[in-house]
């Protein structure tokens, strides 16, 4: 099935908790913070962040999200085979290859020059359907998009084709992932002027939107936004739980994720015993330890990570020198009654404690939303209530 691993029952010793419920009342705080009036978008590129597209998407819909943004066709394509018929839109502009795609399965797509609007315009009138397609417009992000002086070009050569709805107008904006205040509120005002420049020429589609996850909590923003004319916003790591900077959000978001294992054995590292590959390692000390089926190739954090712990009995078991591809050992000094088939939490909450993306993510250098990209061996599971369901056996 599309989006989702399954495991054989009785199979699983590492999974991913989803928390679907967790994910609808991020939806409704993220909708109440916002001016009113403003379109959310809930951003589902890389798998949903490594949530499963699948069963995210469907359940965005259910919770009445005004449309999904994945990175590119083959995921749109994706997710109407999961079943959303919520509006799509894809970033990345149609290749000359993929131009019937967004017709045959209707997404939106994403134009930058008038030259891909012409296509897209032919491709489309072939197909005998409408198109939606929003504008992208360049404020200064990686090269992304039209250029200013084009932008009225570009509008114009999806308006006067009849296959093609003109829908939105956007851009990205990278000064939000700072940690300023005001960051990307440059990037915003150049985007007004476009807006201003859409509006002018009487082609200012019905969807005008800038802001993602990290802005989503700062008014500043989000009323310059509402003020220049923005109608929606994209927001995918706040969906989740997951805050991009630090502050962000922090009092009201929760996690979406939690991922665990059971321990597959129990043992001892004598002095001089080898822990590590890289760097022969050697345990300085007699060091019981628990072996646990997840390793590098299950959260590629793992790899870089140093001086992790994870969660068992409720008590934290720092990580020993550096996880194998699949495996794992952690320290049980201080948890001695440790058994096999005991469930450790690499991320979440067990007992008092709690490891969270954003921790692992200042520890092993990544981006926080690049923590929850698991392998395709951790098995996901969805709980879809506020009480939760039994953890595989
Ligand atoms: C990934 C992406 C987003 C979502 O960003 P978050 O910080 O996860 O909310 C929004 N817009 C575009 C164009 C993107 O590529």
């Amino acid at each position: 099935m599309t989006g989702t691993r399954t495991g054989r029952r009785g199979s699983t010793t590492a999974w991913a908790d989803i928390d679907l419920h967790a994910l609808g009342r991020n939806l409704e705080r993220l909708r109440r913070g916002l001016p009113s009036g403003q379109a959310v978008f809930g951003v589902v590129k890389a798998d949903a962040y490594g949530h499963g597209a699948g069963p995210v998407g469907r359940a965005l819909q259910r919770f009445g999200v005004d449309g999904l943004v994945v990175a590119d066709m083959g995921e749109g394509i994706t997710l109407r085979r999961a079943g959303v018929t919520a509006p799509i839109l894809v970033i990345d502009p149609p290749l000359q290859s993929q131009l019937r795609l967004p017709a045959l399965h209707r997404l939106g797509a994403t134009v930058t020059s008038a030259a891909e609007a012409r296509a897209l315009a032919t491709a489309a009138n072939r197909a005998g359907r409408t198109v939606d397609v929003h504008v992208r417009v360049n404020t200064g992000f990686a090269g992304f998009g039209a250029a200013h002086a084009d932008l009225i070009d570009v509008l114009a050569a999806v308006s006067v084709a009849p296959a093609l709805r003109l829908e939105g107008l956007y851009t990205h904006l990278s000064g939000v992932y700072g940690p300023y205040e005001d960051g990307g509120l440059v990037e915003l005002e150049r985007f007004g002027e476009a807006v201003d420049a859409a509006r002018g020429a009487g082609l200012l589609p019905p969807l005008v939107h800038a802001l993602s996850s990290p802005a989503l909590d700062r008014p500043l923003l989000t009323n310059a936004a509402a003020r220049i004319g923005c109608t929606a916003v994209r927001c995918g790591a706040a969906l989740f739980g997951i805050r991009m900077v630090d502050g962000e959000g922090s009092a009201s978001l929760a996690p979406v994720m939690s991922v665990k294992a059971r321990v597959t054995r129990v043992t001892v590292l004598e002095p001089g015993d080898v822990a590590d590959y890289a760097t022969a390692g050697a345990a300085p000390r007699r060091t019981p330890v628990a072996v646990l089926p997840f390793g590098f190739s299950d959260g590629h954090h793992l790899h870089r990570l140093a001086g992790g712990v994870l969660l068992i009995r409720g008590c934290p078991a720092p990580i020993l020198a550096r996880p194998f591809m699949s495996s794992l050992l952690a320290d049980l000094t201080d948890i001695p009654s440790v058994q096999p088939g005991d469930e450790a939490v690499l991320i979440g909450r067990q007992g008092d404690h709690r490891i969270t993306v954003e921790d692992i993510a200042a520890r092993s250098g990544l981006r926080p939303s690049a923590v929850p990209l698991l392998g395709p061996r951790v098995v996901r599971r969805y709980r879809t209530s506020a009480t939760g369901e039994e953890p595989p056996e």
